[in-house]
């Protein structure tokens, strides 16, 4: 039988067991109240810079007795791309609290994925005509996937879209499509200002930009490849990105050809 002492042992090891359980649990869940924070404390600041801006604007007007009409044009210009900035922000963040909603709310079907990326691609053309980018997608063979339609048209909408922003005049981006009997492959490459090696493992960060796309102003939230990477992280897939400085960059991204639940 069991003495005392045994019993005694053994409700102490259970107990410093639990103990340390209960400890690895809080900690986890402050890593998850900290990285809450962070994303809440990021948002604010995203969202009040333009709202900055837009009340200096409005208060030099409103202080000058007399506005000559071209400063007031001016100035009504500045709040009008403002506004439009704070627009494209919440939209993000809208489109960002959607993907990481649970995987019970994909709307999973039948998809050409041929169709889904030519119709994005016809979609952007006219901003790359804008600086005289070719588009070419070349599909090495028909696709037909178990995906969510919607998620993927806003995932590889983002990459390509910055395939054009990141771009030089007269320069081309280039979308791929193939498939085995396991995963189809979708890359999007292109001939723009390439990333630095050292912000490639921080991109998919929401709301990182690379230093040169801010003070180049070229438009952005910051937030279009967590968007990305979290629609296909919701199918079980993968994206990886490769990039050469001033030569360019090609992101990748495999995703299971039926969907697992
Ligand atoms: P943004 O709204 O700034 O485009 P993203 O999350 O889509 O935000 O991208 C994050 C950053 O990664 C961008 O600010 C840019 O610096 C860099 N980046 C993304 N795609 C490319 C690309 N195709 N070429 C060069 N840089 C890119």
């Amino acid at each position: 039988g069991h003495s005392s002492e045994d019993l005694e042992v053994r409700t102490y090891t259970e107990t410093r067991r639990i103990s340390e359980e209960f400890n690895k649990i809080s900690m986890q869940m402050r890593v998850l109240d900290e990285s809450r924070q962070e994303f809440v404390s990021n948002v604010s600041h995203e969202l009040k810079t333009p709202i900055t801006s837009m009340k200096v604007l409005a208060d030099s007007l409103l202080t000058q007795e007399e506005v000559p009409n071209e400063l007031y044009r001016e100035f009504m210009g500045d709040i009008a791309e403002e506004i439009e900035r704070e627009n494209k922000i919440i939209t993000d963040l809208l489109s960002l609290v959607k993907m990481d909603k649970k995987a019970a709310t994909l709307n999973i079907e039948p998809v050409d994925m041929n169709d889904l990326l030519e119709l994005i691609l016809k979609r952007l053309r006219p901003i790359a005509a804008k600086k005289n980018i070719e588009m070419v997608l070349e599909s090495f063979r028909p696709v037909t996937a178990e995906v969510d339609e919607g998620r993927l048209t806003l995932a590889f909408t983002n990459l390509v879209e910055n395939a054009i922003k990141y771009n030089k005049e007269n320069g081309w981006v280039h979308v791929s499509l193939d498939a085995d009997h396991k995963f189809f492959y979708v890359k999007v490459m292109d001939s723009g200002m390439g990333i630095p090696e050292e912000s490639l493992d921080y991109i998919f960060e929401r709301f990182y930009r690379v230093d040169k796309s801010h003070s180049s102003e070229i438009d952005g939230t910051g937030l279009g490849l967590a968007i990305a990477k979290s629609a296909v992280l919701v199918h079980k897939g993968a994206i990886k990105v490769s990039s050469k400085l001033g030569e360019g960059t090609t992101f990748s991204v495999r995703i299971p050809l039926t969907y697992i639940a």
